[in-house]
C-alpha cells in the first residue's frame, strides 16, 4: 500500500524541525531514520497529515563521547555506532552489541538510536540497553530542552514522554569508568527479526572486585522494556559467584511478562529471559577479567 496523502517539510536545523513541529502539534510526526514510520504509513497505522524530516538537521548529527557522557544525536544512526572507532572500547562493550543486533544492515544504515527509543516497540532492543545504562534523553518543548531517565522516558508500548508539538534531540549514556562493561544478548528468529527475548546488562566493579552497579533490563518482556530491579539489587555490593547469577537470572525470569505469538509461549520467553540474563552477566564479566 502507499501511504495517505501528507505535507512533507525538511528541516535544516533542529531549531526548524522544532517551529514545525509547534505549528502542526499533534497532526506532524518526526521523521527519522523512516524505518519504523515509513512501514506504518504504508500499512495506514499511522498517518501523519505532516511528516517533519530532520535528516539535513546537522546540529543533531552528534556522535561523541562528551565529557561524561556519550552523546547520540537524534539523527545519528545505527551503523554509525558500530563503526566507530571508540567502540572497541570495553566501557562501550553494551553499545556496541545492540549495534550489531538491531534489525539487519541495511535497516541500521538508516536506523536511528533516538528513532527507536521514540518508537518504543515492546521488542526494540536500544531501549532495555537505555535502561541497563541509566541514558537520559533530552526533549525539547516550549519551555526549553529538558533531561529525561529513560526510566520516566519508557511510558508505554509506542508511547514515550515526548508530547505534542515536542522532539528528542538526542540521547546520553553515562560514561563509565574503565572497570566497567556489559553485554546485550538477543534470541531471534533470523537475522533482522525482532527478538524473541533479549537482556541487557552493565555492570561496574569495585577495586575489591565487588559489583559497585548493576544495570539489568530486558526486551520484548513486557509492554516495553523493563528494569529488573530485583536481580539489580541483589548484585550490588556482593562479590561475583555462579550462585548469584543464577539468582539474577531467576529475578529476570520472574520479571519477565511476555506475550505468546509465533515467536513462542510465555512460558518458554520467561525462562529464556532468565538464561539471557545469565549469559549477559557471565560475558560482561568476563569482559572485565572475571570468570564466575
Ligand atoms: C525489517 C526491519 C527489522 C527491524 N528489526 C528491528 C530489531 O530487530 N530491533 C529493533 O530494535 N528495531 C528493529 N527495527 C526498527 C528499526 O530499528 C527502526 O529504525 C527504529 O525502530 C526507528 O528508528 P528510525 O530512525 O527509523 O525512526 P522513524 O521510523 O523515523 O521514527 C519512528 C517513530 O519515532 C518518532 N521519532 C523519530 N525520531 C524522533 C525524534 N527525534 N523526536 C521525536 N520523535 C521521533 C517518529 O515520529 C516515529 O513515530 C526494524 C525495522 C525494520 C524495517
Amino acid at each position: 500500500m502507499i501511504p495517505a496523502a501528507f505535507t512533507y517539510l525538511r528541516a535544516h536545523t533542529s531549531d526548524e524541525a522544532f517551529a514545525h513541529l509547534q505549528q502542526y502539534g499533534a497532526e506532524a510526526r518526526v521523521l527519522a531514520g523512516g524505518q519504523s514510520l515509513i512501514p506504518a504509513m504504508r500499512f495506514r497505522l499511522a498517518r501523519p497529515a505532516v511528516l517533519v524530516d530532520i535528516n539535513a538537521s546537522s546540529d543533531l548529527n552528534v556522535l561523541r563521547v562528551n565529557g561524561n557522557a556519550l552523546a547520540v544525536g537524534a539523527i545519528a544512526r545505527d551503523s554509525d555506532i558500530e563503526r566507530a572507532p571508540w567502540i572497541t572500547d570495553r566501557r562501550w562493550s553494551l553499545i556496541r552489541d545492540v549495534s550489531r543486533v538491531v534489525a539487519d544492515p541495511v535497516v541500521r544504515q538508516m536506523g536511528t538510536v533516538v528513532g527507536s527509543l521514540c518508537h518504543n516497540d515492546p521488542a526494540g532492543d536500544w531501549t532495555a540497553a537505555s535502561l541497563a545504562a541509566r541514558a537520559e534523553v533530552t526533549v525539547r518543548g516550549k519551555d526549553g530542552a529538558r533531561d529525561v531517565k529513560i526510566d520516566d522516558f519508557l511510558v508505554d508500548s509506542f508511547t514515550t514522554a515526548v508530547g505534542e508539538g515536542e522532539m528528542a534531540l538526542g540521547v546520553h549514556f553515562p560514561v563509565a569508568d574503565d572497570r566497567t562493561a556489559g553485554a546485550y544478548q538477543k534470541v531471534e528468529r533470523k537475522v533482522g527479526d525482532f527478538a524473541t527475548a533479549a537482556a541487557a546488562v552493565q555492570l561496574s566493579l569495585n577495586a575489591d572486585g565487588t559489583i559497585r552497579e548493576a544495570g539489568v533490563a530486558l526486551s520484548a518482556a513486557g509492554p516495553c522494556a523493563v528494569r529488573v530491579d530485583e536481580a539489580e539489587q541483589m548484585l550490588r555490593g556482593q562479590r561475583p559467584s555462579a550462585e548469584l547469577i543464577r539468582a539474577a537470572g531467576d529475578a529476570a525470569s520472574r520479571r519477565s511478562a511476555p506475550q505468546a505469538d509465533l515467536r513462542g509461549s510465555v512460558e518458554y520467553k520467561k525462562n529464556l529471559a532468565g538464561v539471557l540474563v545469565v549469559r549477559a552477566l557471565r560475558q560482561a564479566l568476563s569482559r572485565l577479567g572475571v570468570q564466575a
